[in-house]
C-alpha cells in the first residue's frame, strides 16, 4: 500500500525471495490481476483504467487487449508474424477416386512460394492444406472463406474432385520470422523456441529439450543458437504488410 515502484525495462528481471510478490507484480503489469488500489502505469500510462476527474473507470476487456500488446514480448513482436494457416478434409474417397487421384499414397507438397501439401489419411480422405489468405486473422469467419479458397486450390491440382464434399476445415496461426527460419535462445529475460513458420512439428519437440537444457545452464546444445535476429523493419506488432506480402508472391508464384 502506498508503495511506488519504478522498473527501467532494460534491468535484469527482479531477483526476490519467494512468496515477495514478484509475480504478482508482473502479473498486475499484465492486467492478469484486477488493479483493487493504486495505480499502475507504464511508460506513464495508467493501466487497466482510465482517470476522469480523479475518478476511475475500468477499460473493457478489448481496450485491456489493446494495452496489453504494447505491454509485453516487444522484442518478439518486431520479429515475429502471426500468419493464418488452413487445411481441408474431404469425406472418404471411394478406391476408383484414390487411384485417381493419389494412386501411390505418398505425402506431397509443391515448391511454390505459397505452397500447397496433402496426403490421404487412414481413411482415404485427401487432406490438403495451406496458406489460402495471407492473412492475420483466424476465427470462424475467416476460417470459412479460407476453407472456399482452399478448396479452389484443391481443384486446381485435382480437378477430378469438384463433385467430392469437404468435411472439414480448421485453421490457427503460425508463428513466421522474415527468413523463415525458427530461432531458440535467450532474449528480454525469457527463454524462447518460436518462429517455426508452419514447420514446427518435428523441430519443436527438439527446441523444447533444448530450452530446458538452456535453463538447466547449458547452452551447447542449441543447433541454432546465436543465430542474428533483427527486427522486421516497419513493424511493430500488427503485421499491415501481409497482402503486399501474398500478392508480391503470388505473383511470383504465377510467373514461375
Ligand atoms: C493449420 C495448421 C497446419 C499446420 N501444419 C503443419 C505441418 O504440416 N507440419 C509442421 O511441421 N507444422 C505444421 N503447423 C505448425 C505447427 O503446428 C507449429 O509450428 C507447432 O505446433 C509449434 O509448436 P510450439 O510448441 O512452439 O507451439 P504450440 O504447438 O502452439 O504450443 C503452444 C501451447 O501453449 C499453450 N498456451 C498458449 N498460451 C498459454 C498460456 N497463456 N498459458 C498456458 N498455456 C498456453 C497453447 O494452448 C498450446 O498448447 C501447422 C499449424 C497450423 C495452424
Amino acid at each position: 500500500m502506498g508503495a511506488e515502484c519504478s522498473i527501467d525495462a532494460d534491468s535484469p528481471p527482479s531477483k526476490a525471495s519467494s512468496g515477495s510478490g514478484k509475480s504478482t507484480l508482473l502479473r498486475c503489469i499484465n492486467q492478469l490481476e484486477v488493479i483493487s488500489a493504486g495505480r499502475v502505469r507504464l511508460s506513464g500510462v495508467l493501466q487497466g483504467y482510465r482517470e476522469i476527474d480523479g475518478k476511475l473507470h475500468q477499460l473493457s476487456q478489448r481496450q485491456v487487449s489493446e494495452q496489453r500488446r504494447r505491454t509485453g514480448m516487444v522484442y518478439y513482436r518486431r520479429r515475429m508474424m502471426p500468419i493464418a494457416s488452413f487445411i481441408v478434409v474431404t469425406r472418404p474417397l471411394t478406391p476408383e477416386e484414390v487411384e485417381a487421384t493419389l494412386p501411390g499414397n505418398r505425402n506431397y507438397t509443391n515448391s511454390l512460394n505459397i505452397a500447397n501439401y496433402f496426403r490421404l489419411t487412414p481413411d482415404n480422405r485427401l487432406l490438403f492444406g495451406g496458406r489460402a489468405k495471407f492473412s492475420a486473422a483466424s476465427n470462424q469467419k475467416t476460417d470459412v472463406r479460407s476453407g472456399e479458397l482452399l478448396r479452389k486450390q484443391m481443384l486446381d491440382v485435382f480437378p477430378q474432385l469438384a463433385d467430392v464434399e469437404i468435411d472439414y476445415c480448421w485453421g490457427g496461426l503460425v508463428g513466421c520470422t522474415q527468413d523463415r527460419f525458427p530461432r531458440a535462445g535467450t532474449a528480454d529475460g525469457l527463454i524462447y523456441g518460436m518462429g517455426y513458420s508452419g514447420h514446427g512439428a518435428q523441430l519443436s519437440t527438439l527446441i523444447g529439450n533444448v530450452l530446458a537444457d538452456i535453463a538447466m545452464g547449458r547452452t551447447d546444445t542449441n543447433p541454432i543458437g546465436g543465430m542474428d535476429w533483427n527486427a522486421v523493419p516497419l513493424h511493430t506488432g500488427k503485421p499491415w504488410f501481409l497482402p503486399m506480402v501474398g500478392t508480391y508472391y503470388r505473383l511470383k508464384d504465377m510467373l514461375a
